[in-house]
């Protein structure tokens, strides 16, 4: 499947967010959007009026680069999200939380979402004690996220496990640091989704 493979700080810099594509680096001052705020690029300083169209396309691409997904799968997203009842954009977010490479970052098992997809993509994930290698695998209330056994003892899951109390996790899943297994407690609302992102405007870019 293709893959954006340039440089990550570049999307963030695009977007004038920081969007936490890297891990650490993202909270230290060799941030991309720390040190050059402005759009990468040859014209990248100009100051540009975005149109509506412009806006909700930025925040469309906004969520796609934070959650790691390419354009088909993020509509796909948007038609399961807009079936379901209640808020469409809240629907949206909520489908790419419960995508077991963001609840393996959101348990603190990775670094980052990027991370979290090759640690998947690896085998080296469990969902109910199975072994699970598709990152985009929807994960339910209640489903047990755990590591194979031979895979607890890698270098950056022990790295990622050190610095979960520090980094903290949200109030929407549980983790066991000592048997490395986590559940997703409740689905999360919008207010328990950190994602700097007006999720309305791409609700409107895609029911045009
Ligand atoms: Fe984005 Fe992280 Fe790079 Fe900062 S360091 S620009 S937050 S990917």
């Amino acid at each position: 499947m293709a893959r954006y493979r340039d440089a990550l700080c570049r999307l963030c810099r695009r977007e004038s967010e920081k969007l936490f594509l890297k891990g650490d680096r993202c909270f230290t001052d060799k941030c991309g959007v720390e040190r050059r705020k402005y759009s990468p690029g040859q014209h990248g300083q100009r100051r540009k009026k975005l149109s509506d169209y412009a806006l909700q396309l930025r925040e469309k691409q906004k969520t796609k680069e934070a959650y790691g997904v390419l354009e088909k799968q993020f509509r796909k997203y948007y038609h399961m999200a807009d079936k379901k009842q209640g808020v469409t954009g809240s629907n949206l977010l909520q489908l790419l939380e419960r995508r077991l490479d963001n609840i393996v970052y959101r348990l603190g098992l990775a670094a980052n979402r990027r991370q979290a997809r090759q640690i998947v993509l690896h085998g080296h994930v469990t969902v109910n004690s199975k072994r699970v290698n598709i990152p985009s695998c929807l994960i339910r209330v209640g489903d047990e996220i755990g590591l194979k056994e031979s895979s607890k003892k890698l270098v950056v899951i022990e790295e990622n496990v050190a610095k979960i109390e520090h980094r903290g996790l949200p109030s929407w899943v549980e983790m066991d640091t000592g048997s490395l297994k986590g559940k997703v407690t409740h689905y999360p609302s919008r207010d328990e989704i950190d994602l700097p992102v007006q999720e309305q405007l791409i609700v409107e870019l895609y029911s045009k």
